[in-house]
């Protein structure tokens, strides 16, 4: 078959996601009403592979535990292999309007707008595989949030996972092996793609000390309360010696402080998200975190224990993929891409974006704060449909007239490779125990 130009491809992309309309919207309706949260998105995983197989895709299911990957081999000669997903889960948020009654999971994060998206540029996409190079691949990812961890850990001790995030998961499991490039649409206010993220790495820090009467002999009690009171002390002492160019945070909470006012506390917890620009910086804070807590422990000669329990790698955008979607932005709606900067904030897209060149752009059409209970589509039109005629733009660019666009993504450099990525994980999931009891 001879290849049409792109434009002419993108042209038949429009008119069709134009054309199903009314179905992609009732899409919408029905995974907005069946939020699940992270490892748990069994029915929207069935009805997202349901849709997939309708389309006459051939799903691989159960990736880490509920993810899918979908493949679409293109018959337009040799070229890259570019992903497109979205995101299955949901957010514990009871009182948003489309909550769960029973679970209390609701899509403040509008995770299901990205599924539509994903599925909605699939299906323009996919009569125009015989013209387009290399391969196309359609990704349904769990456990973006980093939420429920008691369940993570769960499923850790099971051998089901090992990592919170659910592209982590994917990496790992060799799933993005083969893929060239990753793109995803997430929900939001406004059109917009950020330049990075920060990374961070969760920490669940143990003190233990030894009760006593807190009245009569507090003499005999190591108070691990004022362990934790003392690290989290030195800990802020150190915040100016963060370099402004990395963007660190650290925060927290005292998740068990002791048990009643009259006993020494034996036993404090503190969980801290320490989250920095690069994988370099977020190291080094952890290691200012490290020093505070041990130092804690060893003036009042107790015990201290540093669970790291993973976390998210920076994100560091795509120049190449932000330019053709700031030039599809344009010529589909005549609009300017906005550029948001650095945010301080987390995804797991960052994990992707370490190892392979991604897009995490955002689309309009939604109100109300994220992970909030007023966060809702206000225009469908923008939240579901922009995004998809988007994607399927981008994906044409990257893939039609001999993939010549794929060419300088190819040419990017990226941080790391699996292997490193891989080692940096094990580290920041590792676990560190010091006593400095002398009885
Ligand atoms: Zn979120
Ligand atoms: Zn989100």
């Amino acid at each position: 078959m001879s290849q049409r130009n792109i434009s002419q491809l993108k042209k038949q992309a429009l008119e069709s996601i134009e054309k199903r309309k009314e179905a992609v919207f009732a899409l919408a309706d029905d995974l907005l009403n069946m939020p699940e949260q992270g490892y748990r998105e069994v029915r929207t995983s069935a009805r997202v592979k349901a849709e997939m197989e309708r389309m006459g895709l051939a799903p691989r299911c159960g990736l880490a535990v509920t993810g899918l990957r979908a493949d679409l081999p293109c018959g337009g000669g040799e070229g890259p292999r570019i992903a497109l997903m979205g995101e299955l889960d949901a957010l514990p948020v009871p009182t948003h309007p489309f909550a769960d009654p029973a679970t209390g999971a609701a899509h403040a994060c509008g995770h299901h707008a990205q599924l539509v998206m994903m599925l909605a540029a699939a299906e323009a996409l996919i009569p125009l595989a015989g013209e387009l190079c290399g391969s196309l691949s359609f990704m349904a990812v769990p456990a973006e949030e980093f939420q429920a961890l008691d369940y993570c850990r769960e499923l850790i001790a099971r051998g089901k996972i090992r990592y919170c995030g659910g592209k982590c998961e994917f990496i790992r499991l060799g799933i993005l092996d083969d893929i060239d490039g990753v793109l995803l649409i997430h929900a939001g206010h406004d059109t917009f793609v950020p330049e990075s993220y920060n990374g961070f790495c969760m920490k669940e820090i143990i003190f233990e000390g030894k009760a006593a009467h807190g009245g009569l002999r507090p003499w005999a009690g190591k108070n691990a309360a004022s362990m934790a009171r003392s690290a989290l002390n030195l800990i802020d002492a150190q915040r100016d010696t963060f370099d402004d160019k990395d963007s660190v945070r650290i925060h927290g909470i005292i998740s068990d402080g002791g048990n009643a006012v009259n006993v020494v506390p034996a036993r404090a917890v503190l969980e801290l998200q320490v989250r920095a620009k690069t994988p370099e910086a977020v190291s080094n804070a952890c290691k200012v975190v490290d020093r505070s807590v041990k130092a804690a422990a060893m003036a009042f000669s107790g015990k201290v224990s540093i669970h790291n329990l993973g976390g998210y790698m920076p994100y560091e955008s795509s120049e190449t993929l932000n330019k053709i979607h700031a030039e599809n932005l344009k010529e589909l709606a005549g609009r300017t891409l906005g550029n948001c900067g650095h945010r301080g904030s987390s995804t797991d897209m960052g994990d992707v974006s370490m190892i392979l060149p991604a897009l995490h752009a955002y689309c309009g059409g939604f109100a109300g704060s994220p992970h909030g209970a007023d966060f809702v589509v206000t225009d469908p039109e923008k939240a579901y449909i922009e995004g998809a005629k988007l994607l399927a733009m981008d994906m044409i660019d990257l893939l039609g007239e001999n993939a010549e666009a794929s060419r300088r993504l190819a040419g990017e450099k990226r941080k790391m490779d699996k292997d490193t990525y891989l080692k940096y994980k094990e580290n920041m999931s590792s676990t560190e125990e010091v006593s400095y009891d002398q009885a």
